[in-house]
Formats: C-alpha cells, structure tokens, sequence
C-alpha cells in the first residue's frame, strides 16, 4: 500500500515477535514505521520459543479469545507463503486435568478427542488437532525481510527516555516484552517465566506432542525441520538465564518417555528465555507522556500465538487516533 494523507510516523520499540508483527501490521497500512531495539531478533526471547499456536499461559479473556482467532486465521494464510516458515501441523495435546480448558479448540476445524492409548500415564484426556507451527529460524528473518520490503527502517539501539522520540514519531508502540513497562515509569505486574528447552537432532519426526498442566513438569517435543526442540521449564519469577545442567537431563528424560524415539539424539543447542507474564496483556493506548504510547507487552507463553491478533489490534487503537 502506498503513503495516505494521514499516514503516522510511528516508532515500534521492539523487534521481537510482536514488534515485527506490529511493524508490518502497519506499513501495509500505509504509516511509515521505523523498529528500535537494543537487541537483535535472533537474540531476543522470541528466537527461544518453540513455537506453536497454543494459548500456553494466556489469559483467559473474551479480548484474547479475538486475538487468538484473529492469529490463527493469519498464520494458516501464511502457511501457504512457501518460504515464511509457517506450516500446519498434527500433534497432541495431553491433558492431566479433570476440566481442561478446550476453548482454543473453536478455532480449530479439525481437532478431535485423541485416541486414549495414545497418551502417556497419568493423562486425564487429550486433543489430537493440527495447529499453526512457527518455525522460528526461518520465520522471525522472514518477517523482518517482509517489513524491510514495506520500507520499516530498523534502528540497533537502547530507548531510555520516550522523551528522546519526540519530534521524530507521531507514534510510540512499546512492545518491549518483559521490559515493557520500564520506559513507562515501571510496571510491576510484569514477571518473569524462565523456560529452559534442548535442540536435540530430528529423527524424521513430525508430529508436536505438549503436555503443559502441571507446570513442574511441564514437557513438549516440537520437530521443526532439521532439529527438534524439547522443553521445558516453567518457573515464575525467576531471572536466571543460565542453563542448568540437572534441569536439562530432566527435561530430556520426561521428553523422552513421552516421545521414545528422541531418546540418544545428539543435543545441538540449548536455550533459556524469560516469558514476558503479565496477569493480562499490555494492548492499549497509555496517556500522560511526551507523545501517544500504545503499549503492546505481557504476552508470558503466548507471544507468537496471539501476535497477529495483537498487531491488528495496535493499528485499530491508532486507527481510533486518527478519527
Ligand atoms: C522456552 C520458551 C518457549 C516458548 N514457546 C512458545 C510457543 O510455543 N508459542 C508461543 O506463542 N510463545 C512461546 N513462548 C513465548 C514467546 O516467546 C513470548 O511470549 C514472545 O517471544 C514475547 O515477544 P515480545 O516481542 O513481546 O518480546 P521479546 O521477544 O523479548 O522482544 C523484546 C524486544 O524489545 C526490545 N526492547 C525492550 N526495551 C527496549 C528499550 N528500552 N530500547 C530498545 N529496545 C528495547 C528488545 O531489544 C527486543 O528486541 C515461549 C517462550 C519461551 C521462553
């Protein structure tokens, strides 16, 4: 799409997920967008994830319900992009609750009861569904390219002050992740989640297994092409991005008593990444600064589940600005 008569300067602080999602949301619009981070896309927690479509720590609301529905209809289009690094793919989901929160599954056309003898010991039920399935070495690059191609400008550097942007954006959207709300005075509902996953070498592996209700032992085995990634780890509040060693060989042994056919793979990588948590996401206009904030953070286990969702929401909030 070509300049519009109110076409918006707008800083995206960010180039995680949401940021670049953001950014392209709205250059195709039209705004002229310009992406500041200190840390580069595949260094961020957003290389970390694993990443599946799946509302894993999202907050339970009718808005997000939108922006899981919005996400998921954007990335089954992008599955059909050749190169994005999108693909629809089958798995299982096991469930070790009585009530399991099958909400997610209203968006997905072909999810069924899975078959009982499928699951590991221990599991109440399960849901054998086919999902978006972000492979994140190919797609993060992929939508950074896309936005370069809409004319998004990328700065490499450190934000301290919204008041440094005046006179250069009409537009400040803040999609720090875990460090959202500290260029808005601080935000202290923002905490971290630590997960610690392991890149074992694929098999031939295809189907996602992720067994997710109980937190401390919380296990998946995501193949993406060439390498599959294993988790994982979820512990509230913790800042610790070392990787622990004990932690690793449990994840491994879990993982592979669900998926047998992991077992031995040489490991190539290993990753920690802080979930930004929020008890609810950060997607709104924020007033009393220097110049118009929409903050965009707070996504915890989410954040490329619900970025389409968030991105379209952004432009509507600076949609309603320009009215
Ligand atoms: C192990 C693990 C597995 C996961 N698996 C999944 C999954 O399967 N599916 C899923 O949907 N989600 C998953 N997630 C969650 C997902 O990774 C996050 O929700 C998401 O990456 C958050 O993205 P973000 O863009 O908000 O933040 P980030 O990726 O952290 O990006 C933040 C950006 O903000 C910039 N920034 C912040 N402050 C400033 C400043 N002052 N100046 C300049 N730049 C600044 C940083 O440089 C960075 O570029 C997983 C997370 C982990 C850790």
């Amino acid at each position: 799409m070509g300049p519009r008569s109110d076409a918006q300067r707008v800083t995206v602080i960010g180039a995680g997920v949401i940021g670049l999602s953001t950014a392209v949301e709205l250059a195709r619009d039209g705004h002229e967008v310009t992406v500041v981070a200190d840390v580069d896309t595949m260094d961020t927690v957003s290389a970390v994830s694993a990443a599946l479509w799946f509302p894993y720590r999202a907050e339970r609301s009718p808005a997000v319900v939108e922006l899981l529905r919005s996400s998921f209809a954007r990335f089954a289009a992008l599955s059909e992009v050749s190169d994005s690094g999108v693909e629809m793919r089958a798995g299982t989901v096991v469930e070790r609750s009585a009530t399991p929160d099958r909400s997610w599954t209203a968006f997905v056309p072909d999810a069924v009861e899975a078959d009982p003898r499928l699951l590991p010991p221990g599991a109440s039920s399960g849901v054998r569904a086919t999902l978006p399935f972000i492979v994140i070495p190919a797609y993060l690059p992929w939508l950074r390219a896309r936005a370069s191609a809409l004319g998004v400008v990328f700065e490499r550097r450190s934000v301290q002050h919204l008041a440094e942007l005046a006179g250069r954006a009409d537009t400040v959207v803040i999609a720090g992740g875990i460090r959202g709300g500290e260029l808005l005075g601080g935000d202290p509902d923002v905490v971290p989640v630590r997960g610690q996953v392991v890149r074992l070498a694929n098999p031939g592996l295809t189907d996602w297994v992720t067994d997710t209700d109980e937190p401390d032992r919380l296990t998946y085995v995501f193949p993406r092409r060439d390498d599959i990634v294993v988790g994982g780890t979820s512990i509230d509040g913790s800042w610790d991005r070392a990787i622990d060693v004990d932690t690793e060989r449990a994840i491994l042994e879990r993982a592979a008593a669900l998926v047998p056919a992991i077992a031995g793979q040489p490991v190539l990588g290993r990753a920690v990444g802080l979930r930004p948590a929020r008890p609810t996401i950060r997607l709104e206009r924020v007033t009393g600064h220097e110049l118009p904030v929409i903050a965009a953070y707070g996504h915890g286990g989410a954040g490329v589940t619900l970025s389409w969702g968030t991105a379209e929401r952004v432009l509507a909030l600076l949609r309603d600005d320009a009215t």
